[in-house]
């Protein structure tokens, strides 16, 4: 998250009255409700998080994050960038310590089983080799057997943040290559085997396709926590917006108190608002929206039709 960032969640939570960004696409038919699973569905199964910045889970997926660790799954985080750039008055060797430990609170309280730091230089990915970055991943991908990974929609539209993209192309290329005998073998000399991720959740700041909702009433405490976990850039969003609404000659009593208070009026104002809009939309009282691409099942009539026991 930047500066631009916080000011168009700011904008879209009505608090500078600038226009609302850009609303979602409509897909052709109606995106599917995903709701709580007290089966455990997700035993025996892993995600990961892969994301540039340490917020970028928490903001737009939190909800499905604790959604699918309250289900059983095992979780990961993958932080590839080294998050050097978003704080409000440290140095650049301050920042990247203070997100540092933040992610580690942030693991801590989500319960997720490790953390990887990837640690390229935030705002820099486009000018790091995207093959590199794949490569990293799909061996990830192997060591840890990821069955579905939560990223930025590679296909999202109108994206500034080259973070964001470059990201999000890099994933979806390691999740199949990560299947495939011939890219990288050295890597089962050590022991990997080839691994396909089968699920993908794609969230998006702009327009994307969406065709699958998460209610997330249920898991909403916990979404908070996560959030509240990114405890420098929260600061550094709401001492910004102070700035700015003071350099208008304008105060919000409630982003005045003490760090924490305001931190939790920012997180209500800009992010808990915009999930209930997104729920508002679907008959729910918080909602986060995917691009969710599930497992290939093109062949399963044919096998059912004609396979045979060995
Ligand atoms: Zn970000």
């Amino acid at each position: 998250m930047v500066r631009r960032e916080f000011f168009k969640m700011a904008a879209a939570a009505g608090l500078t009255g600038a226009a609302q960004a850009g609303a979602q696409t409509s897909p052709a038919e109606p995106p599917v409700i995903e709701r709580a699973n007290p089966n455990q569905p997700g035993k025996g199964k892993v995600f990961a998080l892969i994301t540039p910045h340490l917020d970028d889970g928490p903001i737009f997926a939190g909800g499905t994050i604790a959604k699918l660790l309250n289900e059983g799954y095992t979780g990961y985080f993958i932080r590839v960038s080294n998050d050097e750039k978003d704080s409000y008055n440290l140095t650049l060797g301050e920042t990247v310590l203070a997100n540092e430990q933040d992610a580690a609170h942030f693991v801590e309280v989500a319960g997720l089983k490790k953390r990887y730091d990837l640690h390229y230089r935030n705002h820099g990915l486009d000018d790091v080799s995207r093959m590199e970055i794949r490569v990293r991943l799909i061996f990830l991908f192997r060591l840890l057997k990821v069955d579905t990974v939560l990223s930025y929609d590679p296909w999202g539209h109108y994206e500034e943040n080259p973070d964001h993209y470059v990201t999000a192309q890099a994933v979806e290329a390691a999740c199949w290559m990560s299947a495939d005998h011939l890219d990288f073998p050295e890597q089962f000399d050590a022991g990997l085997k080839v691994h396909a991720v089968s699920e993908k959740y794609y969230f998006a700041r702009g327009p994307q396709m969406v065709n699958r909702v998460v209610d997330i009433g249920p898991t909403l405490k916990q979404k908070l926590a996560y959030i509240r976990s990114c405890r420098t850039m929260m600061t550094n969003m709401v001492r910004s917006t102070n700035d700015s609404l003071t350099a208008q000659g304008m105060r919000i009593p409630a982003f005045s108190g003490t760090q924490e208070a305001a931190n939790d009026a920012f997180i209500e104002a800009a992010f808990l608002e915009r999930d209930k809009r997104i729920g508002s939309k679907y008959g729910l009282e918080y909602a986060e929206e995917f691009h969710y691409i599930g497992p290939d099942h093109s062949l399963d009539g044919y096998i059912k039709a004609h396979a045979e026991r060995i």
